[in-house]
């Protein structure tokens, strides 16, 4: 039997993840709500996201997909449709990020998803279930790792702070909540093209990519008060190396690698500390906090500015784009 969209009905539409012989592949399916997984909350994404993770799964580059068939997409927003959590009841509004989802639970690229109440965050007063996942896990990410740097005192008045990878998700939210608080924004970049769009978002100086790109001295010229970086290895060495007495670098991604090729210098010699940013399992209560603040503290007309809008079955193909660095901002994804 067929809907009048010509849906099979007891099923729904997903990006999914096989395994066969020679690998995995993704494609844009017809899944069966039998098939759900267990969870208290049955909820309809309305809007999800591509994330650099959900490039790795959809293009199996790594190994993230833990479970077959999986349904990608690590984050969505959308509206609950039955609910046995005492939290949440039909209609209220939710985002959903992390908790392994796309990886070891059913994911986001769904029109229905089953999920525990207890991983939902309620989508904060003034913002749509659009804006929330025009933010996203890295905008998420990005607030956690402001808020990182605010709990260890790197204040505005302290001096610059740089932002590698600063025209992906990530950086470009970061560069857009720090301006806004005040902090003179350093932005890192391979595409020096675009640095008319980071000044937009708030970035006070461009640099290079390059200049981050030499083999890391124990200590270099100190340059920033601190950092949020979403690369790793090489940048993030030389980053730490040039962060300034007392600074702090919070660390989040691994774009450019998973490596940290430097040395112990800037810690034992300089005080910097390396704060480390984890988006998937972070509680419930720092999460709720993050979003709040994002509602606050992130420009929308500069969201506006960072988001370009696809289709669900554009996924695969901005899976493999953003894995080669040539998304910029956030894409957003229509799941209805
Ligand atoms: P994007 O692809 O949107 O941004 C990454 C940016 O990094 C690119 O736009 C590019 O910026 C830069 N970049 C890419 N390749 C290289 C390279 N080889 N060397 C140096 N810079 C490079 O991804 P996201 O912003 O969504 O995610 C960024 C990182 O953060 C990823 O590694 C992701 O896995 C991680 N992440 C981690 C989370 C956590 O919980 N810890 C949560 C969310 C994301 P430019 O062109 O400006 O140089």
């Amino acid at each position: 039997m067929y809907s009048r969209e010509g849906q099979a009905v007891g099923t729904f539409k997903a990006v999914v993840v096989t395994k066969g012989e020679s690998g995995t592949s993704a494609a844009l399916s017809d899944f069966n709500d039998a098939d759900l997984m267990e969870g208290d909350v049955t909820f309809r994404p309305e809007w999800s996201t591509v994330n650099y993770k959900d490039g790795l799964a959809v293009t199996g580059k790594s190994p993230v997909v833990r479970r077959f068939p999986m349904i990608a997409g690590i984050d969505g927003a959308g509206t609950v449709e039955t609910s046995s959590h005492p939290d949440w009841k039909p209609g209220d509004k939710v985002i959903l990020n992390g908790w392994g989802c796309g990886e070891t639970h059913l994911g986001m690229y769904a029109q229905r998803a089953r999920v525990k109440g207890d991983w939902l965050v309620p989508v904060p007063t003034g913002m749509t279930t659009r804006d929330a996942m025009a933010i996203g896990t890295a905008g998420y990410t990005a607030m956690l790792a402001v808020m990182a740097l605010e709990r260890h005192g790197v204040t505005p008045a302290r001096g610059p702070i740089v932002v590698t990878g600063a025209a992906g998700g990530v950086g470009s939210v970061a560069i857009a909540v720090l301006s806004k608080l005040g902090y003179h924004v350093i932005a890192s970049t391979g595409r020096t093209s675009e640095a008319e769009y980071l000044q937009r978002l708030g970035a006070s100086e461009i640099i290079a990519r390059e200049e981050l790109a030499g083999t890391p001295r124990p200590l270099a010229k100190e340059r920033w008060a601190g950092g949020i970086d979403s690369v790793g290895s090489v940048p993030l060495a030389n980053v730490l190396a040039m962060t300034k007495y007392g600074g702090a670098v919070a660390a989040c991604g691994l774009a450019a690698g998973m490596d940290l090729p430097g040395s112990v210098a800037p810690f034992i010699l300089r005080g910097v500390s390396l704060l480390g940013i984890d988006s998937v399992m972070c509680p419930l209560a720092v999460r709720r906090a993050a979003w709040q603040r994002l509602a606050v503290d992130l420009d929308r007309k500069k969201l506006s500015e960072i988001t370009n809008e696809i289709a669900l079955a554009d996924v695969l193909d901005a899976g493999a784009k953003i894995l080669g660095g040539g998304v910029r901002g956030r894409l957003v994804v229509k799941v209805d």
